[in-house]
């Protein structure tokens, strides 16, 4: 985690309210892992699985803190945020709402930043393409030996 969320000494949390986190399949299995149930924390919206809203804020928010209550399993959104992706576009941008976009946006040349944001999402890339190939397995044939 690159960014630090504190504003005035407490934790921000304006990304927390209505959230739209759409979960990867990393995403999905680092928190069940952790002790959660898909149904708790999860609802299928316009195409996607993303984080449930409970009182207008991501249930896993502390509203009395600001604190994520999964930070160390949160989801990869979570993570790169503020860089967002935007599907109309097909680009990558830093959402405005985050008080640390200006910070963000001059550390996007950082070599160490380019590095985490690109190893997080070919990860999560290559575990979607494998549950897939999994899936598949029986529909194609295997190369003879
Ligand atoms: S998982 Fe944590 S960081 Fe992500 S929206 Fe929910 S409370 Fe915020």
């Amino acid at each position: 985690m690159l960014v630090d969320c504190r504003v005035n000494g407490r934790f921000c949390a304006q990304c927390c309210y209505g959230t739209e986190m759409v979960l990867t399949l990393e995403d999905i299995e680092r928190i069940t892992a952790a002790g959660y149930r898909l149904e708790e924390f999860a609802e299928y919206r316009d195409g996607f699985v993303r984080l449930r809203n409970v009182d207008g804020h991501c249930v896993f928010l502390d509203p009395a803190t600001g604190r994520c209550r999964i930070y160390p399993v949160r989801p990869l959104g979570c993570r790169l945020y503020p860089l967002v992706y935007d599907p109309v576009r097909d680009e990558v941008l830093v959402d405005d709402l985050c008080p640390r976009a200006d910070e963000v946006r001059r550390a996007v040349g950082d070599p160490n930043r380019y590095r985490y944001v690109m190893r997080r999402l070919l990860r999560s890339a290559l575990r979607t393409a494998q549950v897939y190939g999994e899936a598949l397995r029986n529909t194609y044939p295997s190369p003879k030996e």
